[in-house]
């Protein structure tokens, strides 16, 4: 599905990411796992395709595609979906017209109102939405977990290859973290791949990843199965300082 290889990325001048390799299989969920100001983020942003961090060395291929060099609409067509950290509002703008709007840029046609409606419908039962909530505006005096919730609709109703998930589990409370875990299961399928990025481990305790990645100072310090997410969680990232970060 994806596959980074020895990738170098910069942002305002300043190297953030360091010979990043990384391998996604279809049909799998992973982790990257790592402390705050790690580079996590701007991972994201990289494989979305923000036009701010700028790629020095190394490739990013998709679906066996090289996707270095394109923009942020094209490879969400190609079937790339980001789940931001910190979903902005849009006062004015509802839900519904929003996700509208994305569906269209995504498949590149206009959808007809009557099967937008059907569709939507569709994903909102599954994912236990109330009706109202598409009529609200984006993101407006939303909680933490409706944000949330709205970005995990986004990628239902867009149905991506890939889906990155950007702390989707950040500044939630046990029980607004379980509707979300459980909201994301009912998403994937195995012809997709999710990309769970998280500080803590605790959301892996309601989605089990298949394989775990964990980053230090810009760089992939270590990998392996859940197990590795279980040690973090018993130890923190604190030994991996003094780790020599050139062997994985
Ligand atoms: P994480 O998501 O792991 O917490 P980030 O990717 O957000 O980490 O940030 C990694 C480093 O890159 C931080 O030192 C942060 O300040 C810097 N950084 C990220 N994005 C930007 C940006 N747009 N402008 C300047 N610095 C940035
Ligand atoms: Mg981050």
């Amino acid at each position: 599905m994806l596959r980074i290889k020895d990738l170098y990325v910069e942002v305002e001048e300043r190297e953030i990411l360091k010979q990043i390799n990384l391998e996604i299989e279809k049909g799998k969920i992973y982790a990257v796992m790592g402390p705050n100001g790690t580079g996590k983020s701007t991972l994201a942003y990289t494989i979305a395709g923000h036009p701010r961090y700028k790629v020095n060395k190394g490739n990013i291929l998709f679906k066996g595609k090289d996707i270095t060099n394109l923009s942020p609409t094209e490879r969400a067509r190609l079937g790339i979906f980001l789940a931001f950290q910190y979903p902005i509002g849009i006062p004015g703008v509802t839900v519904a017209s929003f996700l509208k709007t994305i569906i269209n840029i995504r498949k590149g046609e206009n959808i007809s109102l009557s099967k937008f409606n059907r569709l939507l419908k569709e994903k909102m039962s599954i994912l236990e939405i109330e009706e109202d909530f598409a009529r609200r505006y984006l993101n407006d005096g939303f909680s933490g977990g409706e944000k949330k919730k709205c970005e995990i609709l986004q990628m239902a109703l867009l149905e991506p290859d890939l889906a990155i998930l950007d702390e989707i589990d950040s500044g939630l409370d046990v029980d607004a973290l379980k509707v979300v875990a459980e909201s994301i299961k009912r998403i994937f399928n195995s012809n997709m791949s999710i990309i769970i990025i998280t500080h803590y481990s605790r959301i892996l305790n309601y989605i089990e990843p298949n394989f775990v990645y964990v980053m230090k100072n810009g760089q992939i310090v270590a990998s392996g199965g859940r197990e590795l997410a279980n040690f973090i969680e018993g130890n923190g990232y604190e030994w991996l300082e003094g780790v020599d970060l050139n062997v994985r």
